[in-house]
């Protein structure tokens, strides 16, 4: 425990938090991406610690949050199927589709289960030849070189009942488009570190000269935030707007190229809807055409299910920085994580279940931010 004990180090924590209130003359608001990061700022109190003219504002970096509703209604359809072994990473089980999900398919008889790794779901397939196995492929850019590892090892043992239903974003196109709504109030960014770890940083440099904003590659522990907090607003200050790697001892600028070059093997770029902000250009990634024979969505025909989300969640309006979650009228009241309205309750990376987790039912105080420039 050495290693994580340094970075929750309190000494050290107060001397960057010194640091940053002796830097902030003016008040900005910072977006950290990832619900990793979010959960950990509410956990430890980091946002109550900042000064007062300085606002973090929380992100769609959330797999499970940004998931369409529409993509869990055809997760549900093919659990439901005879024959199919569902398998998934185990919060996207509770995540409510329109009337149930997939817990709920379990209970009615559907062969739901929860795997570690995509290559669980690979080996059921290898061991169970009369059952279609079907992986529920979510996630950021972290969690898609796996993903292609096992569709590419798929094809290679000719498993012809392995197919995955693919709903996989990625985070440059979330934050061109959050910098894009007319509602913004976002002046810079903590990007996601363990994003990076694969990516590398290459696709930011022209998102913050674009939009004049510093991005700052940030991690998880509590001093990686606040370093993170301490590098983006000295920038701010200084009227720069740079890519900065905070996680160096995990990011290079090159990121991993095996993981690369694994993606580019079996994904393309397409267009994805965000569960509560709509569709993103460019924002996710689909199988490759020598690859579409292991893609549920056609394996299974659920093309057709078209589904509207609910006006009572507000979680679109979470996601994108607009309101806190206990801004939402449901907040507490009819939706908890025993009876969630939506994703951003139910995942553990959701801002609305950190609030709830963590006891702040009291939006903090909204501020009134600069102009970047
Ligand atoms: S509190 Fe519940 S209903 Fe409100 S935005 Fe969050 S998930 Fe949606």
């Amino acid at each position: 425990m050495k290693y994580v004990d340094e970075f929750n180090d309190p000494g050290l924590a107060r001397t960057l938090l010194d640091e940053i209130r002796a830097t902030v003359t003016r008040p900005w608001a910072l977006m950290e991406v990832c619900g990793g990061q979010t959960h950990s700022i509410i956990r430890h109190g980091i946002d109550q610690l900042l000064p007062d003219r300085l606002e973090l504002i929380h992100g769609p970096g959330c797999p499970v949050c940004v998931t369409p509703l529409e993509t869990i209604d055809k997760a549900l359809a093919i659990a439901s199927r005879p024959g199919v072994v569902f398998c998934s990473f185990g919060d996207m089980l509770r995540v409510p589709g329109t009337g149930r999900d997939l817990f709920r398919v379990k209970g009615e008889g559907g062969d739901v289960r929860v795997v570690y790794s995509p290559l669980d779901a690979l080996e059921l397939a290898r061991r169970h030849p009369e059952r279609q196995v079907v992986f529920f492929a979510i996630g950021f850019e972290t969690t898609a070189p796996a993903n292609a590892m096992a569709v590419h090892r798929a094809r290679r043992l000719g498993l012809r009942n392995f197919s995955m239903l693919v709903s996989h974003v990625r985070v440059p196109p979330a934050i061109e488009a959050v910098m894009s709504a007319p509602s913004c109030r976002v002046q810079g960014f903590l990007a996601a570190g363990h994003v990076c770890s694969v990516m590398g940083t290459g696709e930011y440099p022209a998102l913050a000269a674009r939009h004049r904003v510093p991005v700052v590659v940030t991690g998880f522990e509590p001093l990686d935030i606040l370093e993170g907090i301490r590098r983006a607003v000295h920038q701010l200050e200084r009227g720069e707007h740079r890519v900065e790697n905070a996680y160096g001892r995990a990011v290079r600028d090159e990121g991993n190229p095996t993981a690369l070059r694994m993606i580019e093997e079996v994904f393309e770029v397409t267009d994805r809807a965000w569960r509560g902000i709509g569709p993103i250009p460019g924002s996710g990634w689909r199988l490759r055409e020598e690859y579409r024979a292991y893609d549920a969505e056609h394996r299974f025909d659920v093309t057709g299910i078209r589904t509207e989300e609910p006006a009572v969640c507000r979680s679109g309006d979470v996601l994108q920085g607009l309101i806190k979650p206990p801004e939402c009228p449901a907040f507490g009241t009819a939706c908890t994580p025993r009876t969630p309205l939506g994703a951003t309750m139910v995942s553990n990376e959701g801002a609305c279940a950190a609030y709830h987790l963590y006891r702040r039912t009291t939006a903090p105080h909204q501020k009134e931010a600069n102009p970047v420039g």
